[in-house]
């Protein structure tokens, strides 16, 4: 097994990360910025060591600083979390050239999945079923762009390849628009991304977002930890994640689980992974793929049983994977709700102290987060302060805890997203279940 690790990140999944490493006996180093000498999981840290300035650029995200960090307390293993540069195939690269482990996949895997063409090619490869789509990168060749589109059916989205977190991308409704923003598309993702490679899709209408969490082994072993439904969000980005999706049946799991299982054994794959989906009228349609966990993992880890991070960890030690797909078995519901530090109606940020903190408790509740009476939450990060995760025999009964749970958690001398959580938690239509991806938009805007 590793013996220490650097926590290459801040706030909740480093507390996370931390935690597990304790578990497991494992040795911790924390990095942090000038801004963020006072989290957890520095306090708690065997070493820590401070990076940089409060900007992410020159701290969380400078590779020389992480690689001279880890270096200095002579970790052996480096976990990047979500965010940051989880997804940094370079960042890969040097951890390991440098001699660490970086937990997670190669770099060469990372490569691919960044490059959204590169990703739905090799999904196609392996029989995941994709969205009806351009089949590679469009070029500058008007005619057969419109005949591409008139082929596919409008509305189509003209989305980035190297795009992410929700940019780059533009529904196009009809003909005339069409090329005009395929070029604004193509100039968009070359100033944000650095790469101006755009590709076409249907537009699907009304779908839900659904991810399939996998586990692959360094020796030709995978496995599926079943889906999450994470079609509560705004701007692109989820609200509200939950295990098992409401409505899918242990035969259509099984069915694109194993596709997924298949992606990672055709693709060696190594490590955990998420393959997200677009799910409409009884078909998933595969979007990407994220190399790295998530920040839903728990509701998984409250249905399966399986610790995603220890088994991050395992697998990057080079040890088999300690489950067969017939040992993971789903058992009841849970249900994550994101925490943040902002305006519940304007959804600006909002930084500051915590003046008071009373956590949640009770049977089924699990509050993953960094915060306590007299933290300050610096402005320079995103603004997810914690995850509120419940569970229950039934979905009904973890709606019920997460109710309770959203009453009991105080959180004053800073705004919190807690009533728009509350407003979404007693929502007829979510505790029927299987709401699609704009269903909270359009909530809130009759609101
Ligand atoms: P990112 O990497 O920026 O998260 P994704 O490809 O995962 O980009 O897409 C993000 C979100 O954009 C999806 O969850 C969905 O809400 C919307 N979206 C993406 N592709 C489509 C599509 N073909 N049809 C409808 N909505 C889409």
């Amino acid at each position: 097994m590793l013996e220490k690790i650097l926590i290459a990140n801040r706030g909740e999944i480093a507390l996370r990360i931390l935690r597990a490493c304790r578990e497991m006996n494992i040795r911790t180093v924390a990095v942090h910025s000038t801004a963020d000498r006072d989290l957890k999981h520095v306090r708690l840290a065997d070493e820590s060591v401070c990076i940089g300035p409060p900007s992410s650029l020159e701290s969380y995200l400078n590779i020389p600083a992480l690689i001279c960090a880890a270096e200095l307390t002579n970790a052996d293993g480096i976990h990047p979390g979500y965010g940051f540069l989880s997804e940094n195939a370079e960042f890969a690269e040097q951890v390991e050239t440098s001699g660490f482990k970086f937990i997670g996949p190669s770099a060469a895997a990372i490569r691919t999945m960044g490059d959204k063409v590169a990703a739905i090619q090799a999904m196609k490869d392996a029989g995941v079923p994709t969205v009806p789509g351009s089949d590679g990168p469009l070029d500058d060749n008007g005619p057969r762009n419109i005949e591409i589109a008139r082929k596919i059916g409008y509305p189509v989205i003209i989305k980035a390849a190297g795009g992410g977190g929700g940019r780059g991308m533009r529904v196009v409704e009809n003909e005339e628009s069409l090329l005009n923003s395929i070029q604004l598309t193509r100039s968009e993702a070359a100033a944000a991304f650095n790469n101006d490679t755009v590709y076409m899709e249907k537009f699907l209408g009304a779908p839900r977002h659904i991810e399939i969490q996998v586990l692959a082994d360094a020796h030709g072993n995978a496995i599926h930890l079943g889906e999450r439904d994470c079609s509560m969000q705004r701007r692109h980005q989820k609200v509200v994640e939950e295990a098992p999706a409401p409505g899918i049946t242990p035969e259509q799991r099984a069915e694109i689980g194993g596709r997924c299982v298949e992606a990672c054994v055709q693709m060696g794959y190594e490590g955990a992974g998420t393959f997200e989906f677009l799910y409409e009228d009884g078909e998933f349609y595969f979007i990407e793929m994220n190399t790295r966990v998530q920040v839903e993992h728990p509701v998984t880890e409250l249905v399966t049983w399986v610790d995603i991070i220890k088994e991050q960890i395992s697998i990057a030690s080079g040890n088999p994977l300690r489950f067969q797909q017939s040992d993971i078995e789903m058992h009841g519901h849970a249900i994550e709700c994101r925490i943040n530090a902002e305006d519940p109606r304007t959804f600006l940020p909002s930084p500051g102290k915590i003046t008071l903190y009373h956590a949640p408790g009770g049977p089924g509740v699990r509050m993953d987060s960094h915060i306590y009476n007299g933290y300050s939450v610096p402005p320079y990060y995103d603004s997810m302060i914690g995850k509120l995760i419940t569970f229950g025999n039934t979905r009904d009964s973890a709606i019920a805890r997460m109710n309770g749970a959203l009453s009991e958690i105080v959180i004053e001398g800073i705004k919190t997203n807690i009533d728009l959580q509350q407003r979404i938690l007693s929502d007829p239509r979510f505790a029927e279940g299987g709401t699609d991806i704009h269903y909270l938009e359009k909530k809130l805007a009759s609101e």
